[in-house]
């Protein structure tokens, strides 16, 4: 499956429209890559795509990267280090299985947007949204 199939152009606006709802609660970015296939290890490849679109440059560094690669049927959730450094190691486990279940169901947009919100559940008990918000990271997903 390519990634262009993965999700039509009307899927994506309603992935991004999610996202722009789940950053409306907390001052945490949320961002989607979405590739066919990677070589590196997916955990790997996530953290070098956190870093090539700068999502460590945030102030809080509460950035949190939805890394899909659709081939290889794989996912990973990867949090900027000020997230890291309050939370427990199983922090993204729930929006794991929420996002793992669709996926398996081939529900790839509702998997996506179930994730999203509930990434956003998960960082607003610590970065709540604030008065001076600013969207730091864009909310368009990334592809390659
Ligand atoms: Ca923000
Ligand atoms: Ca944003």
């Amino acid at each position: 499956m390519s990634a262009s199939i993965f999700l039509t152009p009307e899927d994506e606006q309603e992935v991004v429209a999610a996202i722009k709802q789940a950053e409306l609660e907390t001052s945490g970015e949320i961002r989607v890559h979405i590739e066919g296939h990677s070589d590196l290890d997916h955990f790997k490849r996530a953290v070098a795509v956190f870093h090539e679109l700068k999502m460590d440059a945030t102030a809080k560094r509460n950035g949190v990267l939805i890394y899909v690669a659709v081939q290889d049927k794989s996912f990973v959730i990867y949090g900027d280090q000020g997230i890291n450094e309050l939370v427990a190691n199983d922090f993204w486990n729930t929006t794991m299985d929420t996002i793992q279940s669709h996926f398996r169901a081939g529900q790839f947009k509702e998997g996506l947007i179930a994730g999203i919100l509930k990434s956003g559940e998960v960082l607003k008990q610590y970065f709540p949204w604030e008065e001076d918000d600013v969207d730091e990271l864009s909310n368009d997903i990334s592809k390659s």
